[in-house]
């Protein structure tokens, strides 16, 4: 119920945020929310629905056993640097000083929150391509950067390079990259990172890069890290987590890779945020580095299995797909579908209304495009789905995308 009392109403205004007046809760964490109580199949959050590797819940088991139950280190557990920092020169051929480049978080969303937040003065802006994950907008804000858009184009998600090169400018302390690409499964090749390399030198900003999805890779993609392309080194703050790789999604272990100058303020930031990312799971994870390849292999082979069955579902139910290089997301144009209400809702976009009547009417729950635009009528023509499910999930929701009519 709204206040009567105007003088309430504007006190109440001033005693909170701006800042946080200025974005919406979450809607991919709103969409597991409503397909919990519709008893829809949840293909809209990215999270594993099949269990986590034996191996790391034993180790996360022994951790607690060991007495590993109090703070760590504030910017991580000293087995879980010296891991991160083992694989990545492993994997990317790049070394990182686990005393003083590495920092762990409360998952990768704080890390990223950190990396923001301690890099960021009034007047930055930061070059964001478009669609994005959805926590790039909050993180904009909270951390008080301008955001400035540069749009992904279907089918492959390229970038138009000149539009890109007019993103930057003297304010630009940061891009923000994601590769492979959430919501997109888009995976930037060297040449493209080179061109953003050039941008970065040119203006003198930094490069953000969000890698979660490093070893879900498909058709012979690779995986390049922006600390790996040659001038970068030191200008790329990467962040990375267990989530993804090792499915555990709900443990938030993430962490930061960067030079040490700005690793000093990324650890004051985390510090007084959170202090530290639980210590025992920490332990877990440093175990979990030491996974063999073929533990990589499988993952990603499970995956290309996963996303053949969902682009075959989704195809066969109307949706025009764009088949994903990496990650495990697909995105898809609705065109080809009435929008359910548009009178009723007017409101909302269609990708909104859609994604509405799929959860409560068909029961599959899905991410309206719009939650990965600034604009929200740029996306209002797609909407995401999931394919990190269990067959019988992805069975399911096959069953019931059968009852939609393109
Ligand atoms: N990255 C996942 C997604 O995009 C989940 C993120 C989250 O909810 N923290 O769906």
């Amino acid at each position: 119920m709204s206040s009567p009392d105007p003088t309430m109403a504007q006190i109440s205004r001033r005693m909170l945020s701006a800042k946080a007046e200025q974005f919406t809760e979450s809607v991919i964490r709103e969409m597991t929310r409503l397909a919990l109580k519709h008893g829809a199949v949840n293909l809209s959050q990215g999270f594993p629905d099949f269990a986590a590797p034996e191996e790391i819940k034993e180790a996360a088991r022994q951790a607690i056993s060991d007495n590993i139950n109090q703070y760590a280190i504030t910017w991580g557990a000293k087995p879980l640097r010296d891991a991160i920092v083992e694989k990545f020169e492993r994997t990317q051929g790049v070394k990182y000083d686990p005393e003083r480049e590495v920092t762990i978080c409360c998952g990768s969303t704080e890390a990223m929150m950190s990396a923001m937040m301690a890099i960021i003065n009034p007047g930055d802006e930061v070059v964001v391509f478009e669609p994005f994950y959805e926590n790039y907008g909050p993180d904009a804000i909270l951390s008080g950067a301008t955001p400035r858009f540069v749009k992904l184009r279907t089918p492959d998600w390229s970038f138009d390079e000149r539009e890109l090169t007019a993103a930057f400018g003297p304010h630009t302390k940061a891009i923000i990259l994601n590769t492979p690409n959430n919501p997109t499964g888009k995976v930037f090749t060297r040449a493209e990172l080179e061109f953003i390399r050039d941008l970065c030198v040119r203006w003198n900003a930094y490069c953000i890069t969000d890698e979660i999805y490093e070893h879900i890779l498909y058709d012979g993609a690779e995986h390049i890290s922006m600390a790996r392309i040659d001038g970068m080194r030191d200008r790329t703050i990467v962040i990375n987590g267990l989530s993804k790789t090792y499915s555990v999604t709900g443990w938030r272990v993430g962490w930061v890779l960067a030079p040490p100058e700005p690793t000093q303020p990324i650890r004051k930031v985390h510090d007084f945020l959170t202090v530290g990312a639980a210590a025992p799971l920490q332990q877990a994870g440093a175990s979990a580095m030491h996974f063999p390849q073929s533990y990589y292999d499988k993952l990603a082979a499970s995956y290309s299995t996963k996303r053949e069955r969902l682009l075959k579902i989704l195809t066969s139910a109307g949706f025009t797909v764009f088949k994903p290089r990496g990650a495990y997301y697909i995105m898809t144009d609705i065109a080809r579908f009435a929008d359910p209400d548009p009178v009723r809702f007017p409101a909302d976009s269609k990708d909104v209304r859609f994604a509405k009547f799929l959860v409560e009417k068909i029961g599959v729950a899905v991410v309206p495009g719009s939650s990965f635009y600034n604009d929200a009528k740029d996306g209002a023509s797609q909407v995401r789905f999931t394919f990190c499910k269990k067959e019988e999930t992805l069975a399911a929701a096959e069953e019931r995308l059968s009852r939609l009519h393109a």
